[in-house]
C-alpha cells in the first residue's frame, strides 16, 4: 500500500494557487540541445507537494512532462501545453547508510559516481560521463554500450515512484523490466523521486579515478562534447551494428536542415549548430532513418525523448 494523498487539491481551482508554479518559462536553457519553446506551467517540484500538484493534474486533465536535466529530450520549439516538472536543481539529496547509497530523483549521474567515489565503492564509475539526472537515467536505465553493457539498474536495489494519483509506493529493481534504454516507468507514467543502490562494492580510490579518467578520455576523442546536443539519438540495432556506424555508412555525416547538423565526430549525435528548431532535428532524424532503411534495410529507432 501507498501513501494517500492529502485532501487538499479539492480545495484548489487552478495550478497558479501553488505560489512555486511559474508561467510560461522557456525551456530551451533547461535542455542540451537548447531548443524548446515555453512550458504553460513549469515547477521545479517539492517532495511536500508533488502528490497535490499531481492528483489535481490527473483530476483536470492537466498535461504533465517530467523533465530532468534535458539531455535526452527534444522539446517542441512551439512550447508544450500543461505543466513541466523539472528536478535540475529540486530533489538533490544524497547519502550512505550502511553499504547503500540514497539518491534523490534529481541527483545527476556524475554526482553519484563522484559520491560512489569519495567511499571508494565501486561500480559507479561509467556515470561519470552521462550528464542526465537518476530520476531520468533509471526510467530509460541509461548506460554505456561500448566495452561490454553497463547501465545504471546494474546496482540498482529499488526505487521510490508516485503515480499520477500522488500514491507513493516502491518498486524493487527487477520489477522494472530494465533493458537496453527502457524500463515500464514511462509506459505507467510513473515519476522517479528516489532510489537505492548497491554500495557494497569496493575498489581502491585510486582505481576508482583511473577508471572515471579513462572514461571521460575516451569520450572527449569521440564524441562532440562542445556543442548542444543530447547525445546519442538513435538506439543501437540489435544485429550488432552501431546506429553510428550505419549513419556514417550511409554517409550523412554532416547532413544538414536548418540549424541541425549530422556531427562529424559521431554520426550518432545532432549538433544544434545554433539556430537549430525541433522540427529541424525531426527532418534530419527522418531523413536518417530513410536513408538507412533504404541503404540497410534497417529501422533505426530514437533513444530520445520527444516532448510536444
Ligand atoms: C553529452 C551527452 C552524453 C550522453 N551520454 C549518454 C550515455 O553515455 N549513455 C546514456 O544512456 N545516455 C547518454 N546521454 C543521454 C542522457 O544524458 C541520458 O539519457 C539521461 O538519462 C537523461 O537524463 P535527463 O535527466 O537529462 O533526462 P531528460 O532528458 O530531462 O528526460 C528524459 C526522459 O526521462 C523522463 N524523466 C525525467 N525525470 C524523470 C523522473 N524523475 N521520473 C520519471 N521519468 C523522468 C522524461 O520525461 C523524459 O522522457 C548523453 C547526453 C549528452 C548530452
Amino acid at each position: 500500500m501507498g501513501e494517500s494523498p492529502s485532501k487538499k487539491t479539492d480545495m484548489i481551482s487552478s495550478l497558479e494557487e501553488f505560489n512555486t508554479i511559474e508561467q510560461e518559462v522557456p525551456l530551451a536553457p533547461y535542455t542540451t540541445w537548447n531548443i524548446g519553446g515555453s512550458a504553460e506551467y513549469f515547477w521545479e517540484p517539492t517532495k511536500d507537494e508533488l502528490s497535490d500538484v499531481l492528483r489535481y493534474c490527473e483530476q483536470n486533465h492537466i498535461p504533465v512532462h517530467f523533465l530532468g536535466r534535458g539531455s535526452n529530450v527534444l522539446i517542441s520549439s512551439d512550447g508544450v501545453d500543461g505543466l513541466a516538472i523539472c528536478t535540475r536543481s529540486s530533489l538533490q539529496g544524497i547519502e550512505l547508510q550502511d553499504d547503500v547509497i540514497h539518491a534523490e530523483a534529481g541527483v545527476s549521474m556524475p554526482v553519484l559516481a563522484n559520491f560512489a567515489a569519495s567511499y571508494e565503492i565501486a561500480g559507479f564509475e561509467h556515470l561519470i560521463c552521462i550528464p542526465g539526472s537518476i530520476g531520468a537515467g533509471i526510467a530509460i536505465n541509461a548506460g554505456l554500450a561500448a566495452h561490454g553493457r553497463k547501465e545504471i539498474g546494474d546496482s540498482l536495489i529499488d526505487v521510490t515512484v508516485m503515480n499520477r494519483s500522488g500514491t507513493v509506493f516502491k518498486e524493487r529493481a527487477e520489477d522494472l523490466e530494465l533493458g537496453f534504454r527502457t524500463s515500464n516507468i514511462p509506459d505507467r507514467d510513473l515519476f522517479v523521486l528516489s532510489a537505492r543502490f548497491d554500495g557494497s562494492a569496493r575498489g581502491t580510490e585510486g582505481e576508482i579515478a583511473s577508471e572515471m579518467h579513462t572514461h571521460l578520455r575516451k569520450r572527449k576523442s569521440k564524441q562532440p562534447l562542445s556543442v548542444p546536443t543530447a547525445g546519442s539519438t538513435f538506439k543501437n540495432p540489435s544485429n550488432g551494428k552501431s546506429a553510428g556506424w550505419l549513419i556514417d555508412q550511409a554517409g550523412l555525416k554532416g547532413y544538414q536542415v536548418g540549424g541541425a547538423k549530422v556531427s562529424e565526430v559521431h554520426a550518432n549525435w545532432i549538433e544544434n549548430t545554433g539556430t537549430a528548431t525541433s522540427d529541424d532535428v525531426l527532418d534530419v532524424i527522418n531523413h536518417v532513418k530513410r536513408v538507412v532503411d533504404d541503404e540497410f534495410g534497417i529501422e533505426l529507432e530514437i533513444e530520445i525523448r520527444v516532448l510536444e
